[in-house]
């Protein structure tokens, strides 16, 4: 019996395997120079480069890059996405393998690598991580067009890749279809997809001249989406295959990243915070490129549940987006159903204060629940406190009521701009022991609230904590200015 081998140019003349390389090489020409202008928007500032804790970045990176560790937690978008990604995988090795197999082996060694059972096992992985393919693009397209998912992206990109990507899967089945109508060899039970796509052809019975014209011309339109996804993939939110992981890789990685990032060099920079599209260092740069627009921190983002304009998905997408409309590469103009939402990016925008207005950029809580659900590790949070660091020490820009509060602050340590020495006020009366006198011992620490808020003075205290008779415990006094003694 014949031994099952790849016949990966049956039907196709010498001319058309021509204008398939061609256009390969094409493709990949045209991404390489579209990923070396999306990384020279990155590079635009001098910050230094460090790479510390390797092991533990790589370890992030597989874990939530590879293994998508944060996606999985929501069973249908992560199901969706597991799908389409180890699909996209397999079939890209399997490419690989396939040129192995024809150009080096075949060409140089008169010898087949895909052939036996390692030909039968390549065939029904193939198969069936396409179907796998189809079912999670099927998937994406209920997701985004039936369940009409408010927290997704609905702009040109989105749509464009998932229909490319769907022709493409749909016309390699066509072609492997077609193929073995033809030629019927014994094992195509190991390719089910294929197998059960060339019985339904064979049941309208055309000619073998119909399927072979139908097969090449089906061959060639395959080369040529496969040659538009590898150009235009630079441009799409598909990009994400690269960044994403990137940015995983390089996410901060101390054990308190909840901790806020002090200003470096205060005293000698002319500028504070994040106001202005070149106040963004390349790693920001390449954070608000990673987002793939899951909606994720949008879902979970009490600011923008309440009805604020802080939405912390458009906001990174906003940023994305003024960044690559400066550096004139395509970008999308995002919106979720019936929220009517219109970003102003064009080339000159301010960035906070057009772009982003001062009231999203006030409206955020800080409570980090959209940096603890984003799967690719954005940061929101340190860009939002950049942007108010530039807002009240550069700009000069705060919200209304807020001056206030940031002057009594400053004058007398707390924010009702009390007396400093009322702090102890609300112990008066009371048996509470001081440390400073009876020495030692725990310490309940008494913030400005307890200290300083009138509805906690003697007159109207509701309840004070104070240590047990004879316990070691007891409180600090407050100084002239309301601070703790020591
Ligand atoms: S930190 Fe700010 S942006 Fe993020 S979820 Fe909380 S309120 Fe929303
Ligand atoms: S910032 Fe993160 S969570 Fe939010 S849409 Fe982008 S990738 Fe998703």
């Amino acid at each position: 019996m014949l031994e099952p081998f790849r016949d990966s140019l049956w039907n196709i003349p010498a001319w058309a395997v021509v204008v398939m390389y061609v256009s390969q090489g094409v493709g990949v020409l045209a991404m390489i120079y579209g990923f070396a202008r999306r990384a020279s928007l990155y590079f635009q500032d001098a910050q230094e480069w460090k790479l510390d804790n390797v092991g533990t970045r790589l370890r992030h990176t597989l874990v939530y890059a590879v293994g998508q560790a944060k996606l999985a937690t929501q069973k249908f978008p992560g199901l969706m996405h597991a799908m389409m990604f180890w699909a996209f995988v397999v079939l890209f090795m399997g490419t690989v393998l396939a040129t192995v197999d024809q150009d080096i082996m075949e060409l140089f060694f008169d010898s087949k690598l895909l052939r036996g059972n390692l030909y039968r096992v390549y065939e029904i992985t193939l198969d069936l991580f396409g179907l796998f393919f189809l079912v999670g693009l099927g998937m994406a397209v209920k997701r985004r067009y039936v369940d009409r998912s408010t927290r997704l992206s609905y702009d040109w990109g989105w749509r464009m890749m998932l229909g490319l990507l769907f022709a493409i899967n749909l016309t390699g089945f066509l072609v492997e279809a077609l193929r073995l109508a033809v030629v019927e060899p014994p094992w195509q039970g190991w390719s089910p997809v294929g197998y059960a796509m060339a019985l339904a052809i064979d049941l309208f019975s055309p000619g073998e001249a119909v399927l072979r014209g139908t097969h090449l011309a089906l061959w060639l339109f395959h080369a040529l989406l496969v040659m538009v996804f590898w150009g235009v993939l630079p441009y799409t939110p598909l990009v994400h295959l690269v960044t994403s992981p990137l940015n995983v890789f390089l996410a901060r990685v101390e054990p308190h990243p909840q901790a806020l990032r002090p200003i470096s060099d205060i005293e000698e920079a002319e500028s504070w915070g994040l106001g202005r599209l070149e106040d963004l260092s390349w790693r920001q740069r390449l954070m608000v490129d990673a987002c793939t627009e899951c909606g994720r921190c949008q879902a979970v983002c009490p600011a923008w549940a309440a009805g604020t304009p802080l939405n912390p998905k458009y906001l990174i997408v906003d940023l994305r987006n003024q960044m690559l409309a400066e550096g004139g590469l395509p970008h999308s103009a995002i919106g979720g159903f019936g929220e009517g939402y219109r970003p102003d990016i064009r080339r000159g925008a301010q960035l906070v204060g057009e772009v982003i207005s001062d009231d999203t950029v006030w409206a955020c809580t800080t409570c980090r629940a959209c940096v603890y659900e984003c799967p690719v590790f954005i940061e929101h949070v340190d860009l939002i406190v950049d942007m108010r660091r530039y807002l009240v020490m550069d700009a000069g820009r705060t919200p209304e009521g807020i001056n206030l509060t940031l002057r009594n602050l400053e004058r007398t340590g707390n924010p009702w701009g009390h007396p400093p020495g009322d702090r102890m006020k609300w112990a008066e009366g009371l048996d509470v022991p001081i440390m400073k006198e009876k020495g030692g011992g725990g310490l309940p620490l008494l913030g400005g609230m307890c200290g300083q808020l009138r509805r906690a003075q003697p007159e109207d205290r509701p309840c004070v904590c104070a240590p047990a008779p004879g316990g070691r415990g007891g409180l600090r006094r407050a100084g002239p200015r309301g601070e703790l003694q020591r």
